[in-house]
């Protein structure tokens, strides 16, 4: 028969999957023999089933409970509901993985009008006793039968003007009885019926309360965020009641080992005197630093810092702790490893290391690689971000903090930036034209695109703050205006963007500027000691490729050459390519072309010095770089000696119903095979160039076809591709050695892998189109819908963002195995967003790639997430 309920006795730190990581603790604290009030822990396969069944607790869970109740009584020597030794207990949510502010705790259950009577009078603490039931009809009212806290403050508020006092300690036994009642009369009112005086029947509604949680608006979106699977399922830990409020030798607090912002070794904390659990965090009375404890409780002081050594020697790591003190005596309500700012993570990893606690490889492994992600951007000011509301959120897109005025096309962002204004840049969505308008702003916000789109991408790149797909907006671009959360800005009106969790907020909120410390160097050093697989970075510029070098990575995976064109002075000769209407027009338009490319691809091999650099020939989706404004479109004209109407006749024969599945990639090098040698040409002219300037360096250009789906298209291609190269190379005089390979990113593509490798010296996973196409979603409006899919339960994550391992996955998969049979050099690599993702780095680590590539800003993540990756495989 299946054990759902667990006692504390019965458990320990490593059931962490069954008990939740509150339960195992408190059963691993139990077992150290700290002072921990009993009780037990209903599993998180009992949630589960909870949600199989309907949403009801079966009868086998409910008699297990029932079970551990009289368990829990023999224990405590007390009784749910006794009139003489009444048990009371909190009931709290704790799921496998940390998920604060998933639930409120429920406190001092077990509570009813006669049992409040018997402690009223065992204890000769009247108001204790009204203050505990006042709390319990409170809490079970809100988080059991969600009425709403505001109708209870609002109450003790009148009773308190009522009154004439300020503070609810101010409040005497009488009033808290009378506000007892009146708490009951609004529960009855909002609910309909008496609120619940059999403690038995609190305990199952509070512990469905809890399963429930588990499926709320707030924890969906943090488990999205956090990457937490919806199927782990959060457990119930029924505990007994330790009291921190039963007068002045009473405490509640709240401890860490070591500071959760800096890392500084010390304890850091807040301790409130005679209050409950939330009294410290609700902010009603200002709580005392936890040091000051000591003077008010010397000998649980010491204990309790006694307790903290043992605690944080047996997890070897900085523990965050909740505690009681009941006439004196202390009691341990939780601890777990605390969360911490990415810069405490790193000194408490390398602390921790030094002082002979953890290894190198554990030290590695207990940093969460998103985390470094604040560390390499800037960052808004902590404490003045707490106190501000959000007014709306969209997809965090690209890290960091960005504020300044808005406005509302990239020219107008170009301008503000000359005057030394800040700006942010509003649009529907971004293209090409914007990029000038991008790199001048602060940060970027669109109404459409998700994490793929070109906003998200560019902005990454660049390293600039993006906030994508806030749907919530009203666009008005032609009025320069735009409507969030019934307030209209204008351009020039202030606002700020978060790019990690893409909240955007009214005003300006001071940043500050991200520091590299030394830990975090030394975290990284040990992260390339363990680590096999490489972290190459997709660099379109040499100005990219440098700021990707600064930060590590050890080649290029992915330079986007039609990435080189954004800049104004270059796109014109871009345009006149597509628009060409002859061989000839199209040729003219590839020699003006060419020596930026070279230039470029020049200054590519000259930053990465000598590591390998992939430079993927172009794959424009055409409506990215056509021109849609009229001047554009005349600049066009002149330049080509045409007629606007000719070129808006062009244009209109370029239009695509689907553009991502259009004319792009290697089918431009089909159509145009001048594209591709003009590529070659630059690529290995710029090889030969770098190569005669340091011929110790290893220059060995690998060319990379995007887009091919069938073996012959990658054949005919790279003919051109070799008989240019081969000329080049012979007429220079100099050996070199080059590669040509393709992107896997069409299904087709994976499942001929074996034909295909034959043809490829490498290949690299475009997983962007690989999923739009496996998926059979557009990647530039997925966003638009996803919502709907998380809520509907059917996609818990961005497959944009974190890669699909069963479907798209299982592509991959099958091309590695087709294509190494068929061609054992193969090299393999990641080129998609998905390189710079933790759980996707880990999954191409098990796959055997040899390297992700990633956004410069993302390299330190992906090395790390190797690392991790690497060590957890050993
Ligand atoms: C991809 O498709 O994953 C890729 C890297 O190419 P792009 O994003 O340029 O289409
Ligand atoms: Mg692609």
């Amino acid at each position: 028969m299946a054990k759902w309920v667990y006692m504390f006795t019965e458990g320990n730190a490593t059931m962490r999957n069954l008990l939740g990581g509150k339960g195992a603790n408190l059963a691993e604290m139990t077992n150290l023999g700290l002072p921990v009030p009993q009780g037990f822990t209903v599993t998180t396969e009992a949630c589960t089933q909870y949600y199989e069944d309907g949403r009801q607790i079966n009868d086998e869970i409910m008699k297990q409970i029932l079970e551990a109740i009289d368990q829990m009584e023999v224990i405590t020597g007390k009784k749910f509901g006794d009139k003489t030794n009444p048990l009371l207990v909190s009931v709290r949510s704790g799921a496998r993985a940390s998920m604060p502010g998933m639930m409120d705790t429920i406190l001092n259950l077990g509570l009813n009008e006669e049992v409040v009577e018997t402690l009223a009078c065992a204890s000769g603490n009247p108001r204790w006793a009204w203050d505990c039931y006042r709390r319990f009809i409170q809490m079970f009212s809100d988080v059991v039968m969600e009425v709403g806290k505001k109708y209870f403050e609002e109450l003790i508020d009148q009773m308190k003007a009522k009154r004439g006092v300020k503070l609810d300690v101010e409040l005497t036994a009488d009033d808290l009885k009378e506000l007892a009642g009146q708490f009951k009369a609004e529960y009855k009112e909002k609910i309909g019926t008496d609120f619940p005086t059999d403690p038995k029947e609190q305990l199952t509604e509070a512990i469905k309360a809890v399963f429930r949680s588990w499926d709320n608006p707030r924890a969906n979106v943090y488990r999205r965020d956090n990457d937490i699977p919806y199927s782990w399922g959060t457990a119930v830990n029924v505990q007994m009641m330790a009291f921190g409020n039963m007068g002045d030798d009473c405490g509640t607090g709240v401890a860490f080992t070591r500071d959760p912002a800096t890392g500084e070794k010390g304890l850091f904390g807040e301790f409130l005197t005679n209050a409950q659990g939330e009294d410290v965090v609700a902010g009603v009375r200002t709580p005392m630093q936890i040091t000051e404890m000591e003077r008010k409780f010397p000998e649980a002081f010491i204990e309790f810092k006694n307790v903290c050594k043992t605690l944080e020697k047996h997890y070897r790591d900085m523990q965050d702790m909740e505690f009681t003190v009941e006439h004196g005596k202390l009691y341990m309500l939780q601890t777990r490893n605390g969360k911490r700012t990415a810069q405490a993570a790193l000194k408490i990893a390398c602390d921790l290391v030094d002082e002979g606690m953890r290894t190198e490889e554990e030290a590695v492994a207990m940093i969460d690689p998103r985390n470094l992600d604040t560390l390499l951007h800037p960052q808004f000011d902590q404490k003045v971000l707490k106190r501000a509301t959000a007014l709306g959120k969209g997809i965090g897109a690209s890290p960091g903090a960005a504020c300044g005025k808005v406005v509302f096309s990239a020219e107008d962002a170009v301008e503000w930036a000359k005057r030394g204004e800040k700006v942010v840049l509003v649009r529907l969505e971004t293209s090409p034209e914007d990029i000038t308008g991008m790199k001048s702003a602060q940060g970027i916000l669109t109404v459409r695109g998700g994490t793929t789109s070109h906003a998200a991408v560019v902005a990454r790149g660049m390293g600039t703050c993006c906030v994508s797909g806030c749907g919530d907006i009203a666009m008005d671009e032609e009025n320069k205006k735009f409507t969030l959360a019934a307030k209209t800005f204008h351009e020039g009106d202030a606002i700020s963007l978060d790019g990690t969790t893409g909240n955007i907020y009214e005003g300006i909120i001071p940043t500050v500027d991200a520091t590299i410390t030394g830990e975090f160097e030394k975290i990284m050093n040990w992260a390339d000691k363990y680590r096999t697989m490489k972290v190459r970075t997709n660099a379109d510029t040499p100005a990219d490729a440098k700021k990707a070098v600064e930060l590590g990575a050890e080649g290029i995976g992915l330079c986007r050459t039609e990435h080189m064109f954004f800049d104004e002075n270059r796109i014109a000769a871009f345009r006149e390519m597509i628009c060409a209407d002859t061989v000839e027009e199209r040729e003219a338009a590839l020699d003006k072309i060419l020596p930026y490319q070279q230039g470029d691809f020049e200054a590519l091999y000259e930053a990465l010095e000598g590591n390998p650099v992939t430079i993927r020939f172009l794959d424009p989706p055409l409506h990215e770089f056509v021109p849609t404004e009229e001047e554009d479109i005349k600049k066009l004209a002149d330049a080509q000696g045409k007629t606007v109407e000719q070129i808006k006749n062009i244009i209109a024969s370029l239009h695509e119903f689907n553009p991502m599945m259009g004319h792009r990639g290697c089918r431009l090098a089909v159509t145009y095979p001048e594209i591709a040698k003009m590529q070659t040409k630059a690529v290995i002219r710029a090889a030969i160039k770098v190569k005669k300037n340091h011929p110790d360096w290893n220059i060995k250009p690998e060319i990379m076809i995007p887009l091919v789906g069938e073996v012959k298209e990658l054949k005919y291609v790279k003919k051109f591709v070799v008989e240019t190269a081969d000329a080049e190379i012979a007429a220079s005089g100099i050996e070199l050695e080059y590669e040509v390979g393709t992107m896997i990113e069409i299904p087709r593509a994976a499942l001929t892998a074996d034909e295909i490798a034959k043809e490829a010296d490498f290949f690299c996973f475009g997983t962007n189109d690989l999923t739009q196409m496996t998926f059979g979603f557009s990647r530039d409006d997925a966003g638009k819908f996803l919502d709907a899919y998380y809520d509907a339960k059917i996609y818990e994550n961005d497959p944009f963002a974190k890669l699909d391992q069963k479907g798209v996955g299982k592509l991959m998969e099958m091309a590695i195995a087709l294509g190494k049979e068929a061609n054992p050099n193969l090299h393999i690599g990641i080129c998609g967003e998905h390189g710079g993702d933790p759980s996707s780095v880990e999954f191409c680590n098990e796959l055997g790639l040899n390297y992700v590539s990633c956004s410069p800003f993302r390299v330190p993540i992906a090395k790390l997430s190797a690392a991790q990756a690497a060590i957890n495989q050993r």
